[in-house]
């Protein structure tokens, strides 16, 4: 299990910082999640806490390749849906 970060990163930095297992780092385009060292911080804490400080909605997936943070999901404002 392994989340990913993808181009609606901003890189604000603030999920490397409280990556418990130091799987977040950046390269020369945007910050990456290892995912051999990920874990979904699930033997440490009840949330991952990358995507609890990120204050951008979509910029993490799961493994599923969904956003953690789904549009509407930190603003509170329900994206309309295109007709
Ligand atoms: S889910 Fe947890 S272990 Fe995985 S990158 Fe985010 S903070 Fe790090
Ligand atoms: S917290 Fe979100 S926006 Fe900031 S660097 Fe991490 S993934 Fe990018």
């Amino acid at each position: 299990m392994a989340y990913q970060i993808v181009d609606k990163c901003v890189n604000c930095t603030a999920c490397e910082m409280v990556c418990p297992n130091d799987a977040i780092s950046a390269d020369v385009n945007q910050f990456n999640i290892d995912p051999l060292l990920c874990t979904e911080c699930a033997e440490a804490f009840a949330d991952p806490q990358c995507t609890s400080i990120c204050p951008v909605e979509g910029a993490i997936l799961d493994e599923l390749g969904e956003a953690v943070n789904p549009p509407g999901s930190l603003t509170g404002i329900i994206p309309l849906v295109a007709a």
